[in-house]
């Protein structure tokens, strides 16, 4: 398919609504995912907003001019609501009934979201819905001045769904740059129990934690446990000292002999049965070679990303 993209508004005197966010940052943000979103998947992306204008009516008439000569298959129009703060929920706007084939699966989507669904409502009045000579729609994702769907937008997620509106598929998920753990600023409860069990810290009772973000006796225990572990002042409770053993943990650095020592060498030690003096040895490279023998890797005394997969996934 050739699909039009028009990213609304953006192009001064023709800005967009603010509410909580800018309407302007919104668009872009999901637009520009949309169109790369579309080309992965093998379609002809059209990028209908212009340049440089004059006047609010010259930008969508600009916009409506690129798509109608592009000669697209269908226009998409992409903006966010505003209202009270209290209205919610995404609407689309179209006019033929081509429009809203097209309309109807692009709302589905969205609202699968969690998105309040406000229908599809008759675009008439819009310029670019009304001028464009293809199937158009105008999706007003949500309203940027309700707590509500700020609090549930997600840029990605909501660029995924137009895309798998649009086009029947799910785009391919961006190739990520693997996040450096050392300095992920995500110091929630939530993400401290899921990092506890994956390092195998248990409570005081000797149990994985529940996973649900609560601070309680049994965290608090474990965090202990971790604190002993890795040498640390025992406080029971995740300062940055505590985040930032943690974090180094997550970041699986390679450590050899002669590694500098301390918390990290010290939880490997806890891991692997040796002495726990923080300090890579002879007797620590031995337990290391047994772990790697026993796990069926090869045998080098050297913990690198294959040895930690096997220790912490
Ligand atoms: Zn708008």
């Amino acid at each position: 398919m050739k699909i039009g993209i028009d990213i609304g508004h953006n192009a001064p005197p023709d800005t967009g609504a603010k509410g909580i966010k800018f309407e302007d940052h919104l668009t872009t943000e999901v637009g520009l995912m949309v169109m790369e979103k579309l080309k992965a998947l093998g379609h002809t992306v059209v990028d209908c907003k212009p340049q440089k204008v004059y006047s609010v009516k010259q930008s969508l008439v600009q916009r409506v001019n690129i798509a109608n000569s592009a000669r697209v298959d269908v226009f998409v129009s992409i903006h966010f609501n505003a209202f009270n703060t209290r209205a919610y929920g995404t609407e689309i706007f179209a006019t033929s009934s081509k429009g809203r084939q097209f309309a109807k699966p692009v709302l589905t989507e969205i609202v699968k979201l969690g998105f309040f669904n406000r229908g599809i409502k008759n675009g008439f009045h819009l310029y670019v819905v009304r001028n464009t000579s293809m199937p158009a729609i105008l999706v007003e994702c949500c309203f940027i001045d309700s707590q509500n769907d700020m609090k549930l937008y997600n840029g990605e997620a909501m660029a995924n769904a137009i895309v798998k509106g649009l086009t029947g598929e799910l785009p391919p998920p961006p190739v990520e740059p693997i996040p450096d753990e050392t300095n992920n600023p995500d110091t929630s409860v939530l993400r401290l129990q899921k990092s506890l069990n994956r390092l195998k810290i248990s409570d005081k009772d000797d149990k994985m934690l529940d996973e649900d973000g609560d601070l309680g006796p049994a965290t608090n225990s474990a965090i202990e446990n971790f604190q002993t572990t890795v040498g640390i002042q025992i406080t029971g409770v995740a300062s940055k000292t505590t985040w930032d053993a943690l974090n180094e943990i997550l970041s699986k650095p390679i450590v050899r002999q002669n590694h500098a020592a301390g918390t990290l060498v010290q939880y490997l030690q806890y891991r692997l049965g040796a002495d726990m003096d923080g300090i890579y040895g002879p007797q620590t490279e031995l337990a290391i070679n047994t772990f790697q023998r026993d796990t069926g890797l090869v045998i080098d005394g050297i913990i690198g990303p294959l040895t930690w997969e096997k220790l912490i996934g």
